[in-house]
């Protein structure tokens, strides 16, 4: 049986060729309207620009034709993007909102948007976290089926991190965990730990 209802009056064929054509025909617009499955995007980052300035009344950025590799792409995210949204509080989120607004916009039916576990004492611990997400969730992606990951940054501080597991895992509000960042600050061995708890919780 299939984990989660089907989403949509179309069948997976007519999607299928719909998106085949929008991609043949680099219609943006075309892609944005078929439903899509997101299992892996960053919460801080993976807004539109468009909504994240338009409130800062930036109108109109230069966006390179392409980006040459992933350095230049986090560089033009850190000038274009971080620099107006640095408050760690006020600026995360509203990235984090940007996050769940796009949803709608692109049609995704099913999200995987992971959250840095650092940033959750940002807003003052667990619970206030999950109050903000799932209000965000509820106002501007409440027909998307919503299954939040927890990341660990590799540099991050494990015996520190592992402190506080319990108190976020207990909440049973996440579904998975990752890694994510500079794949050589330390050995992957270290966050052993962290996958045994997790999966005490029976997080993927
Ligand atoms: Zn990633």
């Amino acid at each position: 049986m299939n984990a989660y209802p089907a989403t949509s009056d179309f069948t997976a064929q007519e999607q299928t060729n719909e998106f085949i054509y929008s991609l043949s025909n680099n219609s943006l617009c075309g892609l944005e309207q078929i439903e899509k499955t997101d299992l892996h995007c960053h919460s801080g980052r993976s807004g539109s620009l468009h909504y994240l300035l338009k409130d800062k009344k930036i109108t109109h950025i230069l966006q390179p034709h392409r980006f040459e590799s992933l350095n230049h792409m986090q560089q033009f995210y850190y000038d274009n993007v971080k620099k107006y949204f640095r408050c760690k509080k006020d600026g995360l989120q509203k990235r984090w909102e940007a996050s769940l607004a796009r949803t709608k916009d692109d049609n995704i039916k099913i999200l995987v948007l992971s959250f840095t576990s650092s940033k959750i004492k940002f807003v003052g611990g667990i619970q206030p976290f999950i109050k903000i997400i799932d209000q965000l969730h509820a106002k501007y992606a409440h027909n998307t089926i919503f299954l939040p990951e927890l990341s660990f940054e590799r540099t991050c501080n494990i015996d520190l991190e592992f402190e506080f597991l319990d108190e976020i895992l207990e909440q049973n509000w996440f579904k998975s965990i990752d890694i994510c960042n500079d794949e050589f600050a330390q050995p992957i061995e270290r966050f052993k730990k962290i996958f045994t708890k997790a999966k005490e919780y029976s997080l993927r």
